[in-house]
């Protein structure tokens, strides 16, 4: 391990570096730091004609609000202490954000390229059924989501693994969320984290008072951005960004790393990983070092996309980005998030950085519990209202809009667009909250100090209003 603490003491550092700019005692500190319930589980599973035995777990970290939320990981990476992590994250990621979820975490210790998918059908379908027999999951319980090496596929045969198990449950659809559309899913979902990542450092680049501190111009246009890892959420943001007018001058994945400071057309690089399986020689680009080399290329905004603790001591002092926007989780050590911090550098923590997932994952539950898409009550009614405004103002200015203008302008709300308009909200919301915190004492040095002391203060107020401290 790259740090001197465990993943879990991590985030208990961070949290104890807060907790004295907050309001809460003592006592429910601790508390709200424990994790509630810890489930490991071993369970055996016939692969290739011989049978293995695989471990999971689920980690329900706090339950001043329930159900509680969190993602499955499939990684050979998972244990006990890194579950328990992340689903202490989940809490503080689900109160900065006001999803009112208590955090969650699971994972499978599997390398999920190493089995087919019929295999990784029967790991999740009893990965599940164990869920069940513990009452460790449910639309008011426990609602797992896709994380590192999960996605929509997993989620839809847990949901149909729930519905087996508990038939006539009219709610069953909110057992999972990250399910695809078809099956209970919202649209919006897949691209949430790196949409939400986007929506996050734009609402920073766009505050010119933040940027002149930093020493950097407003907006995102020509922005240097580097990404480390391109799965869901980094290929995502990167898109994103890339849309907005920045520039991908460097891309990490674990086969290798790359860069070109002209800027990398990121489809183009995913139709070229397809086919040849690596990044590494896409045309235009420099072959990095090695795979964590792209991580130190000179840029304005550095995004770690992939797995925790990529930046440790022995990197941080080499990394020259102004601005490091966490979309995994814990990417950052708590000796590198010093160094970083001496450095100059501004640490976007994952917290509320990636907590786009979550915040859609909301919007899908309520979509399961409503039983209703949405946009269905409204878009005719708003398009009708959008009518007789353009009416009028034809008729005002006695001049006439184009066809397409019009069809612009009265166009009512897809899912979509309430979904993306609801989390850029959220975002702009939570940033300026942080923010606030941030500004009001030099002796609240960075942003995730601010978000903890924001969370801190939203579960133990919860937990006092729970009144079970008699
Ligand atoms: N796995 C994602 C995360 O770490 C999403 C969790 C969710 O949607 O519940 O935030």
């Amino acid at each position: 391990m790259a740090s001197h603490y465990s993943f879990f003491e991590s985030v208990e550092r961070n949290f104890d570096k807060a907790a004295p700019f907050t309001k809460i005692e003592k006592g429910i500190l601790n508390q709200i730091k424990a994790c509630n319930s810890v489930y490991r589980m071993k369970f055996p599973v016939r692969v290739n004609g011989k049978i293995e035995v695989i471990e999971a777990y689920r980690v329900q970290h706090s339950h001043h609000k329930l159900p509680v939320k969190g993602g499955i990981r499939y990684s050979m990476d998972v244990n006990q202490d890194e579950v328990m992590a992340l689903a202490s994250l989940m809490t503080f990621k689900c109160a900065i954000v006001n999803v009112p979820f208590g955090g969650a975490k699971g994972g499978i210790k599997i390398d999920p390229r190493k089995y087919s998918e019929y295999d990784l059908e029967k790991i999740t379908r009893r990965y599940t059924a164990e869920l069940v027999k513990k009452n460790f999951i449910g639309p008011g319980i426990d609602v797992p989501a896709p994380d590192y090496g999960t996605g929509a596929r997993e989620m839809s045969w847990i949901v149909d693994t729930y519905n087996s198990l508990r038939p006539g449950e009219v709610d069953a659809m909110g057992c999972v969320t990250g399910k695809p559309v078809t099956q209970g899913g919202v649209r919006g979902r897949t691209e949430a984290t790196g949409l939400g990542v986007f929506y996050g450092i734009k609402e920073m680049c766009n505050d010119a008072d933040v940027m002149k501190m930093l020493g950097m111009e407003a907006g995102l246009d020509g922005k240097k951005v580097v990404i480390q890892g391109l799965g869901n959420v980094g290929y995502n943001a990167a898109k994103f960004f890339q849309d907005a007018g920045a520039l991908i001058v460097g891309v990490a994945e674990y086969e290798g790393s790359i860069a070109d400071a002209s800027g990398i057309n990121i489809d183009k690089l995913m139709a070229y990983r397809k086919k040849n399986g690596s990044i590494v020689g896409f045309k235009g680009t420099n072959k990095l070092k090695d795979n964590t080399a792209a991580l130190e290329l000179p840029c304005d905004i550095l995004i770690p996309a992939a797995l925790e603790n990529v930046i440790d001591k022995k990197n941080a002092k080499r990394i020259k980005a102004k601005i490091i926007g966490e979309a995994a989780n814990g990417p950052i050590t708590p000796e590198a998030d010093v160094i970083l911090n001496k450095k100059g550098i501004c640490v976007v923590p994952d917290m509320f950085l990636n907590a786009g997932g979550v915040t859609v994952s909301y919007f899908e539950w309520l979509k399961n519990l409503s039983h209703v898409r949405y946009g269905r009550m409204e878009k005719r009614y708003s398009e009708s209202t959008n009518s007789k405004f353009v009416a009028s103002i034809e008729k005002m200015t006695g001049q006439k809009f184009s066809a397409k203008q019009k069809s612009r302008l009265i166009q009512g709300p897809e899912e979509a667009d309430l979904v993306y308009s609801g989390l850029e909200d959220t975002m702009i919301s939570s940033y300026d909250e942080i923010r606030s915190i941030w500004m009001r004492s030099k002796r609240i040095e960075d942003m995730r100090t601010a978000a903890f002391v924001a969370s801190i203060n939203k579960v133990g107020l919860s937990y006092m209003e729970l009144g079970i401290f008699p």
